[in-house]
């Protein structure tokens, strides 16, 4: 009987190893040999991996495959940011985006085919819960933008799980590929540069506190008070304010790093006066640096987007006391990349979903 195949993708380094000490009876210095002629050098031929003995590349190349990422459709934005819809397994798709900024490009990529948090100013939040993506599924997104990437001669400096679905709720398929992500002899980017983003799931949040994976944190807060934010984010009904913004304080974020408050402004409903002064409130004594995400009403939810010059007062009141605060406006507005419009129909041509950040760096002056 022959063996079904593995997508070598879907594996992290200690699970290579494993595997093929068990069934190849290799060492571990094969999988590190795997993991540089993959990874860094984006070598996926076994005939190329020279290093490696023709016996064993012979039995690796009849078990491993390493799928291609299938970009179903890109659109560019004005600004220069990009938008790709990926087909995953069984047809599905997902949206994965490159985030122009003044001085880097970011890559948005997706943990989820919809997702199940329902929060009521983002698209994705519309379509429910599909599937979790595999950890193959989310590296194709990566693999397939760098492939892309070329014809632009541009790349990526940061990573972030901000689009569509929520990563937590994928937590092996999205910890397994940070882990490769990160790993020195994978893609190896620095933690400080990959950035895993929560609607607030407090147990996860405390998993991955505890897991020992290395990762940047940003937290979706949205509200100040339980009420509203239980309005647009129905999870805050399971782990309010307080038990979410304690598990922020005991995430460990290590030296000269913070954990990432995002705050998407909603004109009128978040964004008070009172609302304001009651986040300095919240985010004393923690460790956290704030975004605010003025609201795209491009995204046509019932929501408005807050006054520009009201934006800049929540910035100086936070940074007046001693909250460092930065404001991502929209990018890719005009092809429904920007934060709150991505979602795709899953399996039909793209309708824009939730999304991705913004970002300048936030300062007036480059707004
Ligand atoms: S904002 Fe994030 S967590 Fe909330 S519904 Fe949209 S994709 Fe899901």
């Amino acid at each position: 009987m022959t063996q079904a195949t593995l997508d070598f993708y879907n594996f992290s380094y200690s699970e290579l190893v494993e595997l093929l000490d068990k069934e190849f009876g290799a060492t571990k210095f094969r999988a590190n040999q795997m993991f540089e002629w993959v990874y860094r050098k984006g070598v996926t031929d076994f005939e190329q991996m020279t290093n490696i003995g023709r016996d064993l590349r012979e039995r690796l190349s009849q078990r491993f495959v390493f799928p291609k990422a299938r970009i179903h459709d890109r659109q560019i934005s004005t600004d220069g940011t990009r938008k790709y819809l990926f087909e995953v397994e069984g047809g599905d798709l997902v949206e994965a985006v490159m985030i122009k900024q003044l001085k880097r490009m970011t890559l948005c990529v997706s943990s989820q085919v919809g997702c199940a948090m329902a929060c009521s100013f983002c698209r994705t939040g519309t379509m429910g819960l599909k599937r979790s993506l595999s950890t193959s599924e989310i590296l194709r997104q990566v693999n397939g933008v760098i492939e892309d990437a070329k014809n632009f001669g541009d790349s990526f400096s940061n990573i972030v799980f901000m689009g569509m679905g929520e990563p937590l709720h994928n937590y092996d398929g999205v910890t397994r590929a940070v882990r490769n992500l990160t790993n020195s002899i994978g893609y190896g980017m620095s933690p400080r540069k990959v950035t895993v983003s929560t609607s607030g799931l407090v147990p996860q949040m405390r998993k991955l506190a505890e897991s020992g994976v290395a990762v940047s944190l940003a937290v979706s807060l949205n509200a100040t008070t339980d009420e509203t934010r239980t309005e647009v984010m129905p999870v805050n009904k399971r782990w309010p304010i307080k038990e979410l913004l304690a598990a922020v304080k005991d995430f460990p974020v290590g030296p000269r790093k913070k954990v990432t408050i995002e705050y998407v402004m909603l004109g009128g409903l978040n964004d008070t006066d009172a609302d304001m002064k009651r986040l300095v409130g919240l985010m004393r004594g923690l460790p956290v640096k704030v975004n605010l995400i003025p609201y795209n009403d491009n995204a046509g939810l019932g929501f408005n987007s807050p006054a520009r010059d009201w934006v800049f007062t929540w910035q100086r009141y936070l940074n007046d006391h001693g909250i460092q605060a930065f404001i991502r406006w929209s990018k890719g507005a005009d092809i429904a990349a920007a934060c709150g419009q991505l979602a795709t129909d899953s399996r039909k041509e793209p309708r824009p979903s939730r999304l991705p950040v913004l970002q300048e760096d936030g300062q007036q002056a480059a707004a």
